[in-house]
């Protein structure tokens, strides 16, 4: 018996007619999740959102590294003709003018420098410029101790009025490594929001910032493993929080059973030796990174400790003998 053509595969043809349509026309609005990775900053920087309309997420993803890239030009000290740059050649000489958003951030740093007492510290760059960790480089403590008195942020002047920077001690150097990123991921979070975003995940190298969950479940993101890179030793579940992660693991090499990377200690000039690794939990990207070299310095129980003092501030910490320190917030329920 002959099928007489029915209303619903007039209906799917339809509807796959449709679907093909949508596939091939650009520019057709359909909501999705996108993401897209770029080197930046010398870091690999990722994002992810949800759009409503393709075109317009993909546009934003790339208005996110387009800033990216401007604060790399601002902030590099890899490359010569930046405005940190600038400051490392002539800040001991006079003060150095410099842009409203640079000087804001080496305010912010100065106020980690104060918080750690000194834990933090981006003057630590004045002996940290020593170090060369692709050619496997470190000072003697001869020369450590000759750059030594460099590191201190009290002798980096802000003025507020003129928006310039002097330092006050030759031989100075800053160097923005352990803020900057998450200064841009939370600046590329702002620029999602502007475009009307909600749902999206920044990323640059150690630093991430999560806008909005997943359609009522959390984005669930992973601590890696210090001694494996592909394992993951904590997941946690996140919406609308930062968290960073800072590893001995990163920039390294090793000498004589030592390991020599870009964690430096401002009291010794020398690489800091008491953790493994720092995530940091909270609610912006600036903190996050800025606090995880703090606890590196501190030591896993000094900096734990120091976490449990902040208010809406975790921390996991890994010490040399990989033993796990949970901040109160996060800590395993006790039996
Ligand atoms: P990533 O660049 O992957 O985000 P981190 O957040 O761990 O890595 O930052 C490491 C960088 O922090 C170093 O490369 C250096 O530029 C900077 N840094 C190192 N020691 C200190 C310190 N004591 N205070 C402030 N910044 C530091
Ligand atoms: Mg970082």
């Amino acid at each position: 018996m002959r099928k007489t053509p029915c209303i619903f595969d007039r209906l799917s043809a339809i509807g796959f007619h449709l679907l093909l349509a949508l596939a091939i026309l650009p520019g057709v609005a359909r909501a999705d999740w996108i993401s897209r990775e770029e080197p930046i900053m010398g870091t690999r920087c990722a994002v992810e959102l949800w759009a409503d309309d393709r075109a317009k997420g993909e546009a934003a993803i790339t208005s996110v590294f387009d800033d990216m890239k401007r604060i790399d030009r601002l902030m590099s000290t890899w490359k010569e003709d930046t405005e940190i740059s600038l400051v490392n050649r002539e800040g001991g000489k006079h003060p150095v003018k410099i842009s409203e958003e640079l000087f804001r951030l080496l305010q912010q740093s100065v106020k980690y420098s104060e918080l750690t007492h000194g834990a933090f510290d981006i003057t630590y760059a004045s002996v940290g410029y020593l170090y060369d960790f692709k050619k496997g480089v470190h000072p003697d403590q001869k020369a450590i101790d000759a750059a030594l008195p460099g590191i201190n942020w009290r002798h980096m002047v802000l003025d507020e009025k003129k928006l310039t920077v002097f330092f006050t001690r030759p031989g100075m150097r800053i160097d923005l490594g352990g803020i900057a990123k998450g200064h841009s991921v939370d600046r590329g979070i702002e620029i999602l929001k502007q475009q009307g975003i909600t749902r999206a995940m920044v990323n640059a190298g150690g630093d991430t910032r999560i806008l909005g969950d997943r359609f009522g479940k959390p984005w669930v993101v992973g601590v890696r493993d210090p001694d494996h890179a592909g394992k993951v030793f904590l997941r946690l579940p996140l919406t609308d929080a930062s968290f960073s992660t800072s590893g001995d693991y990163e920039r390294y090499f090793d000498e004589d059973g030592k390991r020599f990377h870009h964690i430096i200690d401002p009291k010794t000039g020398d690489s800091a030796r008491k953790c493994r690794s720092v995530t940091i939990i909270s609610d912006t990207a600036t903190r996050t990174d800025a606090l995880t070299k703090s606890v590196f310095v501190m030591g896993p129980e000094e900096g734990i400790k120091f976490i449990d003092t902040l208010t809406g501030v975790d921390a996991v910490a890994v010490s040399p003998e990989g033993k796990v320190f949970y901040s109160k917030g996060l800590a395993p329920p006790s039996e």
